[in-house]
């Protein structure tokens, strides 16, 4: 069987919205990319985790809603065509500035000029909980991670697990589309922010959400991944029953770099380092952006990864066209390729 090669200025290891807009500043340099991502859709983190929900501090738009992001992202890089390997992790960089060879798990190579490690979170997971026959009901779509409509959960018996922003934010979401919400906790007080454990304290005492504390999520009842029911145990074990058809743990994000960890990149608590005005990484040629990359104060903000974007896309033109003057233009004076 042959395998892809694919030859371009730039692999981006990652098409969250850092590796997006990285598309864009790269070509605005005429310098052509591929994107990687190991999820079979781009948009990282907004898309896979909160499509739904609005964020407020990207600059000129007072609200958007990630998915809107991911697509108005997607719009902006149209004219610069890069190919797009998803579905695919990137496992092994070789080689040096000027020529590197990328190889992804799906036996795909890319040979390009310098590598952006645009790998946020690294290749993201949920934490599960520990529940005899979880796989069946994950594979049923009775117990999801992730919130992708709202609609889904209409007229749904809910259980939520957790205590942080995910699990109060989606109990205050759902109240008006759920038949009946539980929100399964350990202690009475929740890891979000104060105005949305007040909005759930509130919604728990018009009845709209049922407060199940202290407990936690002890057995899945039900059959061939039709989920009926979630019991719960208190501190003591004493156990108790809740009607459910959907089960929603918020335990967090299992964060793992994968592959890029053995790259030789500069690492520091699982994030590279980079040198910060130009986010290259101890390897040169290599950069590293968005949620990955780390110095000192580094935001792990969506803005934060954009303006990397820009900064690695100047610093990688004089390694893919050595020789070749930069001139500073605003995009207003270049435009955009149509
Ligand atoms: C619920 C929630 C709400 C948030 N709200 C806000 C907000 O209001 N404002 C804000 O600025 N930020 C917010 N964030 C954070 C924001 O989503 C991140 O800062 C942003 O997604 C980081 O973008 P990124 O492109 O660096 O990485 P990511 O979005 O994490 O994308 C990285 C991509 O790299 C891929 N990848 C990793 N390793 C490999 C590999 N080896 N091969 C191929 N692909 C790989 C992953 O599959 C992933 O798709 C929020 C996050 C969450 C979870």
């Amino acid at each position: 069987m042959t395998t892809p090669m694919i030859e371009t200025d730039v692999a981006i290891v990652g098409a969250g919205p850092a590796g997006l807009f990285a598309v864009f500043e790269l070509g605005m340099l005429k310098l052509s990319s591929v994107l990687v991502d190991a999820l079979g859709e781009v948009g990282g983190q907004c898309a896979a985790l909160y499509p739904e929900k609005p964020i407020y501090d990207i600059p000129a738009h007072p609200a958007l809603h990630a998915g809107a992001l991911v697509a108005h992202l997607e719009a902006q890089i149209k004219p610069f065509d890069a190919p797009r390997l998803l579905g695919q992790r990137v496992e092994a960089l070789a080689g040096h500035a000027g020529a590197f060879m990328l190889r992804t798990d799906q036996g795909a190579t890319i040979s390009c000029r310098a590598v952006v490690i645009a790998a946020g979170a690294g290749a993201f997971g949920p934490n599960r909980p520990p529940l005899a026959g979880l796989a069946a009901y994950e594979a049923s779509g009775a117990v999801q991670y992730y919130v992708r409509r709202r609609e889904d959960f209409r007229g749904r018996h809910v259980v939520i697990a957790g205590g942080g922003d995910s699990a109060v934010d989606w109990a205050l979401a759902l109240q008006d589309v759920a038949a009946e919400i539980h929100v399964v906790h350990r202690r009475p007080k929740f890891r979000a922010a104060p105005e949305t454990a007040a909005q759930l304290d509130d919604a728990a005492r018009a009845g709209r959400v049922s407060m199940v504390i202290p407990y936690q999520l002890h057995a899945l009842h039900g059959m061939d991944g039709a989920l009926t029911g979630v019991e719960v145990a208190d501190l003591d074990g004493n156990t108790r029953m809740l009607q459910a058809d959907r089960l929603l743990p918020f335990f967090g994000l299992s964060m793992e770099l994968g592959p890029i960890a053995d790259w030789g990149v500069d690492l520091e608590r699982h994030h590279v380092r980079v040198t910060p005005a130009t986010c290259e990484t101890n390897i040169p040629g290599v950069f590293a952006i968005g949620d990955v990359a780390t110095y000192p104060g580094k935001l792990k903000l969506i803005l934060q990864g954009f303006s990397e974007a820009a900064m690695a896309a100047h610093a990688i033109h004089p390694i893919a066209r050595p020789g070749e003057a930069l001139h500073f233009e605003y995009s207003t004076t270049s435009g955009v390729p149509s």
